[in-house]
């Protein structure tokens, strides 16, 4: 009998292949069938986003948030990246017995204070608790609802060969921040999370252009995952420059040390976004004059082939393949 592991919640191929064969052939529909961050369909004359995550990181608390503001933002991120306007949350908490009170409102603190920040309100929750042991301190899922406006259209069908491929900022800061805390490893600097809500900084993207095709954030799995879902069973590939990738000297550190690609790390404050090579330099201004997208670059683009491929141009000169992500690098990074 094949076993679930930890592969399977990785954000890589095994889970890929978990939804498609189990889930995708289950709840088949044509709204689930779009694969996008959040469901988006309309009701009567109004469209909507809704949206729905599960948090489980360890450590709870971590350089530059908690497991509290990592589901807000997580989820409002999910509707902000389909376009939408992010208005309500419910949040559900599972705990495991015996965890401190304090513990919990500290959370609850968090949880409103980053509400507050992104300019949503959590409408509805629930919570459970289980016997000790049977689940690790704190667990949260968060739903989201958004409103999307008649005018925004991404989608994948939309890409064309040229466009340009942005990143908003540093990548690997989130799953470097996890796993430096986890295991106590001295990088001489402290690495913050990028956990961050960013809709503010979409609304501002889409505002000013007709030509932004697609939005994601590039969660588990990292950059090297979110690339290859966009050209996935597509006619075209992405080709992106080593030396334009924004990491922080640190995160490179830290990844040569325990032998990590940057390009397949967790970020939770990051979108890629691909525009239209015509309005690639108003998109980027935009997003540098906002506080979550300072250090935003074009880091490649959309090309003929090889489709469906996610090709980096090395920093020494060389091409190589970058796959999407096979293994755990990281459990239990959100
Ligand atoms: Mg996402």
């Amino acid at each position: 009998m094949e076993k679930i592991t930890l592969a399977h919640g990785s954000g890589g191929k095994l889970m890929h292949q978990l939804i498609d064969s189990v889930f995708l052939e289950q709840f088949s529909n044509k709204i689930l069938r779009e694969k996008k961050d959040s469901a988006v369909f309309s009701l009567g004359q109004t469209r909507f986003a809704f949206t729905t995550d599960s948090y489980v990181v360890d450590p709870l608390f971590f350089p530059g948030g908690d497991i509290g503001s990592l589901a807000v933002y997580g989820t409002v991120n999910d509707l902000s990246v389909c376009g939408a306007r992010p208005r309500y949350l419910a949040c559900g908490l599972i705990v495991e017995e015996g965890l401190d009170r304090g513990i919990v409102e500290r959370i609850a603190r968090s949880i409103r204070n980053a509400a507050l920040k992104a300019g949503v309100e959590v409408v509805t929750g629930d919570i459970k608790v289980v016997e000790r042991g049977h689940c690790d301190k704190l667990f949260i899922s968060t739903s989201g609802i958004g409103i999307v406006d008649r005018m925004t259209d991404l989608s994948l069908d939309r890409v064309r060969i040229g466009d340009s491929v942005i990143a908003s900022g540093t990548i690997g800061d989130h799953a470097i921040s996890i796993l430096s805390q986890r295991e106590g490893l001295n990088l001489g600097s402290r690495i913050v999370s990028d956990s961050a809500p960013l809709n503010g900084l979409t609304a501002r993207i889409v505002s000013v252009s007709r030509h932004v095709r697609f939005m994601r954030d590039p969660t588990r799995g990292g950059l090297a995952a979110t690339l290859n879902e966009i050209v996935t069973k597509r006619k075209f590939g992405i080709v992106i420059d080593e030396r334009a990738l924004p990491i922080r000297p640190s995160v490179k550190t830290a990844c040569e040390l325990v032998g990590f690609d940057p390009l397949s790390l967790a970020n939770e404050g990051k979108i890629v976004v691909i525009v239209g090579q015509q309005d690639a330099r108003r998109v980027l201004s935009v997003m540098r004059s906002h506080r979550y997208g300072t250090a935003a670059r074009v880091i490649g683009k959309i090309v003929p082939g090889p489709a469906g491929k996610v090709i980096l141009n090395t920093s020494v000169g060389s091409r190589r393949i970058v796959e999407m992500p096979s293994g755990e690098q990281v459990p239990r990074i959100c």
